[in-house]
Order: C-alpha cells, then sequence, then structure tokens
C-alpha cells in the first residue's frame, strides 16, 4: 500500500458483517470462559485482550496505522506527546544511565528530560544539531544509553542531518530516537534513514482538528540489542515480573516495543483513551490531504513575508534563503511542515502588537492543526528556560511561531498583512 492508501486503510480491516468503521472499544475489561486463559494472557504466553491498560482494539488499529505509515515493527499509543518521550527513552534507561539529546528540541520535552528525569537519576548531555560529528561523538560516556533529536525542530524549525545522527548514534552502540512531530511520516520516514525508534504527539497534525492529546512510540525493529547485550539487560536478560521472560528472544525484533507496553504502560499506564484513538484516526484519514496543502499555504505566506519592510528575520526551510534549505530539499522534498518562525523589527513590543492585532490567526498555545494559529515561544512554552537555554534551544526572545493553517492562503495573508502594518504604529 501507498501512503495515502495507509492513512485511508490501514491498522483496521474489518471482517464479514462487522463495522466498516472502526469501532470505539469503550470498554476497560475483557470477557474470557475460564480463569486459565486469562492467566495465560497475563503471562504473555497468548496474545489477547483482558485490560485496556495494556492494550485495547481500538487503540491497537490506531498504533497499527501508525507503525505502516512509518514503516515500523510495532506501536504504541499514550496519551500524550510527553509520555511518548518519556516511554521511548525510559524503556532503555534507568538510574545512572545517560542519553545524548539534541538542545533544539520542544521546551515540554527539554524539561522532561533535563528536570524530571534528572530526579530518576537519568542524565542527559544537550548537543547542537550543527555540530560536527566529532564534537558530537565526544558527548558519548560509557554509559550512554540513547540519542534523542527532532526531525524539525519545534519551534526553530532546525533541520536535522538524520544520517549523521544515525552515524553516531550507531558508532557509540545506541538507538537514535526521532521525535518527528512536525513533517509526520507523510513528509518524512526517519526510519528510512537509520533511526531506530520515531515518536510524535499526535496532539499536532496526526490528529490535525486540535481534538485530542496523544502520542506514539513506533519501533523501527531496527536495533540490535542483542549485540550490546550488556548495555540493554532490560531487554536482553529475563524479566522477574513476567516469569523470566527475555524480550529479545521471546519477541525478536518487536522486543523493544513489546517490553514498552507489557511492562512500563502496564506499570505507569498512560494510555489513550478509545475515544481518543477514534478521533486520531479520523484525523490520520486525512492526513495525506492536509500535508501538501500546509505546505502550499506555508510557502505563499513564507514567501510574502520574506518581503515585508516589517519582517526582521523568517526561517521556513522551504525558502531557498534558509541555512537549511539543502537538508530539507534531501529529508523532505515534498516539503518540511506548515510552521515559520520569524521576527518582527521593534522587538517584543511590536511582536505583541502584530499578534493582538491577528484576526483570522488565533493566539493560541497550539501549533500544527488546521487553523492558522500563533505563539510566542519565549513567553509560552519555552518560558521555564533561561536566556541561554532559549538561545541553545534556537528561540530567540522575538521569534513567533506561526503555524499556517489549511484555510485560503489568501485570507491568511491579508490578516498577517493588515496586522504587521499596524505593529509599529505608536
Ligand atoms: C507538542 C509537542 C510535544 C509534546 O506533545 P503533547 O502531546 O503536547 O504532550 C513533543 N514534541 C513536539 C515536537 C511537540 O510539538
Amino acid at each position: 500500500m501507498k501512503l495515502s492508501t495507509k492513512c485511508v486503510q490501514a491498522g483496521y480491516t474489518p471482517k464479514n458483517g462487522e463495522p466498516r468503521v472502526l469501532p470505539i472499544i469503550q470498554s476497560t475489561t475483557f470477557k474470557y470462559e475460564s480463569s486459565e486463559q486469562m492467566g495465560n494472557l497475563f503471562d504473555l504466553k497468548e496474545s489477547g485482550y483482558f485490560y485496556t491498560r495494556l492494550a485495547n482494539p481500538t487503540c491497537d488499529a490506531v498504533a497499527n496505522k501508525i507503525a505502516a505509515l512509518e514503516g515500523g515493527v510495532g506501536a504504541m499509543l499514550t496519551s500524550s506527546g510527553q509520555a511518548a518521550s518519556f516511554y521511548s527513552v525510559f524503556n532503555i534507561c534507568s538510574a545512572g544511565d545517560h542519553v545524548v539529546a539534541a538542545a533544539t528540541i520542544y521546551g515540554g520535552t527539554f524539561n522532561l528530560f533535563s528536570v524530571t528525569m534528572k530526579k530518576l537519576g537519568i542524565e542527559f548531555t544537550f548537543i547542537h544539531p550543527d555540530d560536527d560529528e566529532d564534537t558530537i561523538n565526544k558527548a558519548f560516556r560509557p554509559n550512554t544509553k540513547a540519542m534523542f533529536a527532532e526531525s524539525v525542530s519545534n519551534p526553530a524549525l532546525i533541520v536535522l542531518d538524520i544520517e549523521k545522527f544515525a552515524r553516531i548514534a550507531h558508532k557509540n552502540g545506541v538507538p537514535l530516537i526521532i521525535d518527528n512531530t512536525f513533517p509526520t511520516p507523510i513528509n518524512l520516514r526517519p526510519l528510512e534513514f537509520g533511526a531506530d525508534i520515531v515518536v510524535h504527539s499526535t496532539t499536532k497534525y496526526m490528529d490535525g482538528h486540535a481534538c485530542a492529546l496523544g502520542g506514539v512510540v513506533v519501533d523501527g525493529g531496527t536495533f540490535d540489542w542483542e549485540s550490546h547485550a550488556d548495555k540493554f539487560s532490560g531487554l536482553t536478560t529475563p524479566d522477574d515480573s513476567y516469569h523470566g521472560i527475555t524480550y529479545t528472544k521471546t519477541f525478536g525484533r518487536s522486543a523493544y516495543i513489546t517490553k514498552c507496553v507489557v511492562q512500563l504502560m502496564r506499570d505507569l499506564g498512560s494510555m489513550q483513551s478509545p475515544q481518543n484513538a477514534f478521533l486520531l484516526n479520523l484525523g490520520l484519514e486525512t492526513l495525506h490531504l492536509r500535508m501538501p496543502r500546509h505546505i502550499e499555504n506555508a510557502t505563499a505566506v513564507a514567501k510574502f513575508l520574506e518581503g515585508n519592510k516589517n519582517v526582521a528575520w523568517i526561517n521556513y526551510p522551504g525558502l531557498p534563503s534558509s541555512k537549511y534549505y539543502a537538508l530539507a530539499n534531501k529529508y523532505m522534498p515534498n516539503g518540511t511542515c506548515g510552521v515559520i518562525c520569524f521576527g518582527v523589527k521593534g522587538g517584543r513590543e511590536a511582536a505583541t502588537k502584530f499578534m493582538d492585532n491577528l484576526k483570522l490567526a488565533a493566539v493560541v498555545t497550539h501549533v500544527a492543526d488546521a487553523r492558522t494559529c500563533v505563539l510566542h515561544p519565549a513567553s509560552t512554552t519555552h518560558r521555564q528556560l533561561s536566556d541561554s537555554q532559549l538561545i541553545d534551544a534556537g528561540v530567540s526572545p522575538d521569534l513567533i511561531r506561526l503555524s499556517v493553517g489549511i484555510e485560503d492562503k489568501e485570507d491568511i495573508i491579508a490578516d498577517i498583512e493588515q496586522a504587521l502594518n499596524l505593529c509599529n504604529v505608536k
């Protein structure tokens, strides 16, 4: 199946007489004829549903669709993108371990890693994705267990050289985890370029309508845990909580995602609700139609902003003037995403005035949905970061993040134009 067909059809194939539309299985529990049958499920001797914290048919269908879109062997839905990022790392790290991550990641992920996971004894070293291989290599330690970065960073729109990152990660014997939220698998499939695990905040383009919070972890099935068995003992030695099952031996290429579900989701429980998975699936059914429109509109808006006298600077990887144009073309020939960042002349005051004067574009804490919206990260999503952390993340104090929707591009540009005309009027 091609990507478009997968968006519409993958994950759910009804049998004779079953509902054509993916049903919402709104049930916490599932019935069995005997306790022995259910016991076998608990011991992972048989597969089947018994409790929605571990698995639910609606969620599984949607997870399988996303796994198909990314080209992975399996996936797990989570209640938010934050939960997906946490699980993706915590599945292979414990107290005393270390992770190398890009400093340019989403503010929420940066806090999760640098503050909360630090309290769990997991330490992170942050590097800049544009640094050369030698510099990044030096960040690795004997106890490093993973490398984490965003394919297109939120909000600075730094395009990652995925092959470079995969090379560095593999040379150091660890998997590369990529947050692919902004491009979505329609524009980029990181597993094809050497990444091992992909995560998403499905809250963004995948849902696309700003209805349902959610996340997903996708396992590429590519990383050879056994050849680094001492590093990843959680996968390669018996799990006492399942009578001594060894994930790599029992589940092969699906070892990582199976452990993530049956151990982490069992114990920590941040399931996506079946209702949210249903809404996410509706979004996925049109993802292949929406993404090209987001890019068409964002490209037109970016060209307009580039020529405007009130605009101080702009970064959109689809513009030839962008530092990331060549990388974007290599990895995402069909375009990156609908998000643009730019600064207006007159600094913070003018930026606030610009945003307050917008009529069609709403000021909201959101990005990447059908409606055009705008945000000032330094005073909202990234406000916990210090000035130097902001600079490391590529977020200048005047940066405006504009998420271009799928309305008519002439209406969007007209709205931006009138607000820009007012931003320096005293
Ligand atoms: C929004 C976002 C997250 C966090 O996702 P939530 O669904 O809000 O928890 C993680 N990564 C990126 C790139 C994001 O844009």
